[in-house]
């Protein structure tokens, strides 16, 4: 008697499911939990939803979750409904999607393990076919899609990473009000990101911003895809800043090595106090710091100008902004610091 309850709770059955019997094989190490639902109940018909008579019964299992290690399996005999106007049709049942061999919290498992670890890892530990769990993410994809297809994309992020040690790139989509990652592409090319752009066009009829860094193949996707582009287009701050931040590094190292050889360079562990910025943490009440900007050093100077651009972010003209952004880039053009004068190129060229 007991362990039928437990069971009950653990599969969290709802009237007019209980559980009949529990078949625990020691042998086997697998224990089969039998369902059944009261003899005079009437289900939904799945198309309307209107509840009918039961027509007939169809034999079903579903692996679960193992339990204390023991395979565990579900079975039940699922009711066909006869509805008036839908004819005769299989009901669905709360604890596995139609057409699965397994429990939707088996699959939850599977799922969150198949983001980790490859098919035949998981496979192998949950003691399933390869195919199986090929299934179960198969689903899972589809579930996904037909989630997000709904859902009108208003701000798109499109972002490149590339995972540590494998220098492989990979191109991250990102609805950016919903802050949810819509999709993942295998490299950062544009015909990869032009395809995905294409297939995606409906959900983004209404796009009116797409943030990206300055790369060409991205940009160009976007051209050739979606109307009115250029106004849409945005290279946003974060990544902008972050050319800033990779080309004073840059003249930091150098300026670095050539004092190093000199005797004892001021620069020493410095390199992170260079990066910070108001913003993530701040510099303000690091003294010995502030002298440091004030030497006459390369880094100083390119420390400055990173600064300044930090700086031309939050005005609401367009004049305005575009005029100081062109004295920042005549001061980058006389700066004589190589790294700098490249990304002033870059920005001038995508202004
Ligand atoms: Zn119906």
């Amino acid at each position: 008697m007991q362990d039928k309850e437990l069971y009950e709770k653990l599969f969290g059955l709802k009237a007019p499911w209980k559980v009949e019997k529990v078949d625990l094989r020691m042998e086997e190490s697998k224990v089969t939990v039998v369902l059944t639902h009261e003899p005079l109940a009437r289900f939904p018909c799945p198309e309307c939803g209107i509840e009918c008579a039961v027509y007939d019964h169809r034999h079903r299992q579903w692996r679960h979750l193992d339990t204390c290690d023991f395979i565990t399996m579900i079975e039940a005999d699922v009711p066909r409904v006869r509805c008036g106007e839908h004819g005769v049709l299989q009901t669905s049942v709360a604890w596995a999607e139609a057409r699965s061999g397994f429990t939707a919290l088996f699959e939850a498992l599977a799922i969150s393990w198949l983001k980790v670890a490859p098919i035949n890892a998981v496979s192998e530990r949950m003691k399933i076919s390869w195919d199986e769990a090929w299934g179960i993410m198969e689903r899972a994809v589809r579930r996904g899609i037909e989630r997000r297809e709904l859902v009108p994309i208003e701000e798109l992020a499109i972002d490149e990473t590339s995972f540590q040690k494998r220098h492989e790139y990979v191109t991250v989509l990102v609805d950016r009000k919903r802050g949810v990652v819509i999709d993942v592409l295998d490299d950062r090319k544009k015909k990869t990101l032009k395809d995905w752009l294409e297939s995606n066009k409906d959900q983004l009829s209404e796009v009116r911003s797409i943030s990206m860094d300055m790369w060409k193949p991205f940009i160009n996707a976007v051209r050739e895809v979606l109307e009115g582009a250029e106004q849409k287009i945005c290279f946003d701050r974060f990544h902008v800043a972050s050319h800033f931040g990779k080309a004073l590094d840059k003249v930091r190292a150098a300026e670095h090595r050539a004092l190093g050889r000199e005797g004892d360079s001021p620069l020493t562990k410095t390199k992170h106090d260079w990066l910070r910025t108001k913003a993530n943490g701040g510099y303000k009440d690091k003294r010995s710091f502030l002298r440091l900007t004030r030497m006459n050093l390369k880094t100083a100077r390119a420390w400055r100008i990173k600064e300044a651009a930090n700086g031309l972010w939050s005005y609401s003209y367009r004049k305005v902004a575009e005029r100081n952004w062109k004295a920042l880039l005549g001061w980058l053009a006389r700066c004589r610091l190589d790294p700098m004068i490249k990304v002033g190129r870059m920005v001038r060229r995508y202004l």
